[in-house]
């Protein structure tokens, strides 16, 4: 454990790698890569930190709204040196969702792209803007440089402690509203590196090529601080791409070849996999989301080296088991291996909070170092799962072997996550409901070979009112992110209910996939 933060990190890469190469841009167009040594990177950093201190008083909170591009990495470091926390938002949101997460997180600032995907950010904030009377700033990513200019050299950096609030990531559980998971320095530093750095051996000089978003913990924590703190070279596609990663990997000589299971998938099976050099790969990593053991087994078998698997949590900064390259093929392909250094792990029945036995299905339950320092403003819904001793109820189910290894065995949570995304469905639900075609709506995750699982909807209509899956399909695109709107739709005449009157929704579930659900003709209109 060190007592660091992530401008403490990021300085000492300095010292004793100044001219290695930190970043590089992974833009399609070989010729356009930008690339920083740790010295340039740290010398941008700076600079923007005391423009910062211009603008932004030490403790405030500052949101990133942008994809994976170098300048969301020196925010991150700015940030840190200014004694900023970074408020961490994902690109694809959409109005209603980011007035949510920069008014619950009362951000002094936001710095975003102009555009990404066909989503016009700009223009969405311009919007927002009467909605946020503590938004005092909004700064382009593409005017960064002017930006960074515009502080006073003599601007001094303030001292910043390890157990200063760090980053603010939103995320939930079944409760719909996203809440803000408020992350610590030395929490975030000290996973990144018990984690990865120590479990991949990971070495100065080594590139990382990672297709994660930095909006998660698997971008701007695990992947990236892991990278800093061995003084590797982190490079980073501006999306998630199969045929740019594997151009990455050959040409940057990545150590590492790794994703959610859904990327890996799509890089295996892409065309270009086969003639792909991959010889300086040392290890395959994943997690994030159930890797299925036949992945495991299939990307091991394609690469030749073993693969290894994190269990992790954003509360938990976020990581808190892993399997090691060293663990036999059968606890790498069906096992989350143990708890990381530091990361006690307790498995309990959740209804009785009894410790279960060896072997026995119950809530996985952590304390240590990495836990949240808690939902930011919402101390109620932190009590409901950081209990009084330090616990954290992660509201996953799991099960523990006589050897410390564990196995994840479903959810307490309903939450859906697709392509190693979280989808919380009553967000979904609330938008469908609000349709006036809609009496009654259910959303489940339906299991899926490529996304891990996909979003269904149950959908009972309004009496007399017709809606095909076309116009509602339309009605969530409009009001939530391309990746929450459900795929696969069922119209039904009645909901199976449990005795207190509350869908039975692993019904729903199972009905879907034996397709016994009662299909409502007139409510299905040709779509
Ligand atoms: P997030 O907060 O976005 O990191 O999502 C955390 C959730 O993802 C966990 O609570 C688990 O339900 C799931 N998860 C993360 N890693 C794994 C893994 N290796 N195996 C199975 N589920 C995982």
């Amino acid at each position: 454990m060190r007592e660091q933060t992530v401008g403490s990190l990021f300085s000492e890469a300095v010292e004793h790698a100044a001219s290695a190469t930190a970043l590089v841009e992974g833009v399609p167009d070989p010729s356009a890569r930008r690339r920083w040594t740790y010295a340039e990177l740290f010398e941008e950093s700076e600079q923007a930190a005391r423009a910062l201190l211009g603008r932004f008083r030490p403790g405030e909170r500052v949101a990133v709204w942008a994809n994976n591009i170098p300048e969301w990495i020196m925010l991150e470091i700015a940030a840190a040196l200014a004694g900023l926390t970074l408020v961490t938002v994902n690109p694809a949101l959409r109005r209603d969702e980011l007035l949510h997460v920069l008014g619950q997180s009362e951000a002094a600032g936001v710095f975003l792209v102009r555009e990404y995907r066909g989503n016009s950010m700009e223009k969405t904030l311009s919007v927002l803007r009467t909605d946020l009377p503590l938004l005092r700033e909004a700064v382009l990513l593409e005017e960064w440089a002017s930006f960074r200019s515009s502080g006073s050299p003599t601007e001094r950096l303030p001292t910043v402690s390890p157990s200063d609030p760090a980053q603010i990531q939103y995320t939930s559980g079944t409760t719909g509203t996203p809440k803000g998971a408020l992350l610590h320095h030395r929490g975030i530093t000290n996973n990144a590196q018990l984690s990865y750095v120590r479990n991949f051996d990971m070495r100065p000089g080594e590139s990382f090529v990672s297709p994660m978003p930095l909006f998660h913990t698997a971008g701007c924590v695990l992947t990236l601080l892991a990278t800093f703190a061995s003084r590797g070279t982190y490079v980073m596609p501006p999306w998630f791409d199969p045929a740019l990663m594997l151009e990455l990997i050959e040409s940057e000589r990545s150590a590492v070849f790794g994703g959610v299971p859904t990327m890996l998938h799509a890089m295996l099976d892409h065309p270009r996999f086969d003639r792909t050099d991959l010889s300086s790969v040392r290890y395959a990593l994943s997690g994030g989301a159930t890797i299925p053991p036949s992945l495991v087994r299939r990307t091991e078998a394609a690469l030749g080296v073993p693969m290894a698997n994190i269990y992790a949590q954003t509360e938990a900064s976020p990581g808190i088991t892993m399997t090691a390259l060293e663990d036999t093929p059968e606890d790498r392909a069906s096992t989350i291996g143990r708890p990381l250094p530091g990361c006690a792990v307790k498995i309990v029945d959740p209804r009785t909070g009894d410790l279960c036995e060896r072997g026995e299905t119950g809530e996985l339950c952590t304390r240590g170092y990495h836990v949240m320092t808690g939902y930011f403003g919402m101390p109620e819904q932190t009590a409901e799962v950081i209990d009084s001793d330090g616990w954290l109820h992660t509201g996953d189910l799991a099960s523990m072997d006589d050897r410390g290894y564990l196995r994840i065995d479903g959810r307490v949570k309903e939450m859906i996550i697709r392509g190693g995304e979280n989808i919380y469905p009553r967000e979904i639900e609330q938008v469908l409901v609000n349709h006036p075609a809609v009496a009654e709506v259910a959303v489940v995750g339906i299991p899926d070979s490529v996304w891990g699982e996909q979003v269904g909807a149950f959908i009972r209509l309004a009496d007399g009112k017709v809606a095909g899956e076309r116009q509602l399909f339309a009605h969530v695109r409009q009001r939530l992110a391309p990746h929450k709107a459900p795929r696969m739709w069922r119209f039904v005449t009645e909901f199976p209910l449990t005795g207190s009157g509350k869908i039975q929704k692993h019904r729903l579930r199972e009905e879907f996939m034996t397709e016994r659900t009662t299909v409502n003709p007139g409510g299905r209109p040709a779509s």
